[in-house]
């Protein structure tokens, strides 16, 4: 049975409702019966030791001494409140009766022998029974007095109130799920209305957000969540959007310069060296654009959560040191230094291969755009656990400090002069050391140096 949410809350309510009435007019019911029972049977003992005192007993026989008590009005008539007496003996035979009995006997229950109560009946009447055992002055069991009593009174009690609750219980029922029904569909507005905003979002429309519900509850949180998430796929649209078209442009620009130069290199016959250098050219251009598209790919790789990690202790003094040497040539040709200030040895975990790649990312940096002649400096914080490599260039304003890390981002220095780059180093470098668990900050100021900082406090 497929049901809606709204009727689901109500069919639910319903049971637990049903479930709840019925267990209070059960107990109510069993007060009421309990209470009316007990009230007959107290009357029963009562008429006990009254009728008990009279039974007497001689030689071997029983019989009825005072016979006051069973001539009150009570045992002879039946009309008024009449008490039945009868006491047989032990082979069930009737020793005496009240005369209110008439030609009826008290149905005999043989396993009810000392101090029992039942429901039972006179031709129609209804009546309470209470059985107790007569003994001889040797106290041996010899017969038993059976007491009963009208109970047309509690039983009309009883049946009146097992009506009005059986016919209750179905109409309380029907009156709850209407109401429970009315509650849900009222409790479920804002939902469909969310539901209804929801559906008027188009396919590419993410700039619309969902409206926010006046309370503030879980609908409202939601909502919030909701449009939390559409500004979140928002950003992404437009950062692939930008990516696309960052992308393209850098790939077109060097394909044009190339295209430029052989139309130039067709139009007619130059010398030998011109051609060298025009050639020249177009493999440099064919470089950069080979060596993005190895960048991209390699982010591209990075961003799909595809790339092996091999971590393992190293000393990382040791590991510097030989990355100081694969620069040593490059760092001639700009007579710049590199110095290292590390303790004696340095442990740390981590993958060297994806190491090595964002320390380049970070040094070919401050290679590129330090002073030439200047300074890089490989440093070891060791109350942090920070590596931190710096140089004494330019540095990089507050304005830019965050995009960096950015996707084809450039500062318009470097964009403009000739150093070689597609801005996407420091964004790699980023996503390398997030797949190690490193972090990646930039501490910079216009004109007083940058430092990067790979923060290994997490990583041991
Ligand atoms: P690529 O690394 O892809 O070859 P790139 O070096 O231009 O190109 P990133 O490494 O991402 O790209 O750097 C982004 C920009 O940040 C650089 O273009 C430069 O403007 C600036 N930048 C990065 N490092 C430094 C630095 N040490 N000093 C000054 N500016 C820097
Ligand atoms: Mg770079």
């Amino acid at each position: 049975m497929k049901l809606s949410f709204r009727n689901r809350i109500a069919w639910f309510s319903g049971i637990a409702a049903a479930m709840t009435i019925g267990l209070v007019f059960l107990a109510l019911y069993g007060v009421v019966y309990w209470t009316a029972y007990r009230h007959l049977d107290s009357d029963i003992i009562q008429e006990k030791r009254e009728v008990m005192r009279s039974i007497q007993w001689r030689s071997d026989t029983l019989f009825i001494g005072d016979m006051t008590e069973w001539k009150e009005e009570e045992h002879q008539e039946i009309e008024v409140n009449p008490t039945f007496l009868q006491v047989i003996g032990l082979d069930g035979r009737v020793l005496f009766r009240s005369a209110n009995l008439q030609d009826d006997t008290l149905h005999d229950q043989p396993f009810l022998l000392a101090n029992q109560y039942v429901n039972s009946l006179i031709g129609i009447k209804r009546i309470r029974q209470g059985h107790f055992p007569v003994l001889d002055p040797a106290g041996e069991m010899v017969g038993q007095l059976i007491i009963g009593i009208s109970r047309e009174e509690s039983a009309i009690i009883l049946d009146n109130l097992r009506q009005v609750l059986l016919v209750s219980f179905p109409l309380m029922l029907l009156i709850l799920f209407v109401a429970t029904s009315i509650a849900a569909a009222k409790g479920i507005a804002p939902v469909q209305h969310l539901i209804h905003s929801a559906r008027t979002i188009g396919e590419a429309d993410f700039h619309s957000r969902l409206p926010l519900p006046e309370n503030r509850d879980e609908l409202y949180q939601l909502a919030m969540t909701i449009n939390a998430l559409l500004h979140r796929i928002e950003r992404g649209v437009q950062r692939e959007k930008q990516f696309t078209s960052d992308a393209s442009h850098e790939i077109r620009t060097p394909l044009t310069a190339i295209r430029g130069t052989l139309e130039v290199l067709l139009r007619k016959q130059r010398d030998r060296d011109y051609y060298e250098e025009k050639v020249r050219g177009v493999i440099h251009e064919v470089d950069r654009i080979q060596n993005m598209l190895d960048q991209l790919l390699q982010l591209a790789r990075l961003e799909h959560g595809s790339v092996p990690t091999n971590v393992r202790a190293i000393d990382l003094v040791h590991f510097l040191r030989d990355l100081r040497s694969d620069w040593t040539d490059r760092l001639q040709e700009r007579r710049m230094q590199m110095t290292m200030d590390l303790p004696a040895a340095v442990q740390v975990h981590t993958d060297p291969t994806l190491l090595t790649l964002i320390l380049d990312n970070l040094i070919s940096n401050a290679w590129k755009y330090g002073r030439e002649g200047g300074k890089i400096v490989l440093s070891w914080h060791a109350d942090h656990r920070q590596l931190v490599v710096s140089d004494d260039g330019p540095g990089i304003g507050a304005t830019h400090a965050a995009q960096v890390f950015e996707r084809f981002y450039r500062l318009d220095d470097s964009r403009s002069s000739s150093v070689p780059g597609a801005g996407l180093g420091l964004s790699i470098a980023r996503k390398l050391a997030e797949v190690l668990g490193l972090g990646l900050h930039l501490v910079s100021a216009e004109g007083e140096g940058t430092s990067f900082i790979l923060d290994f406090q997490d990583r041991g």
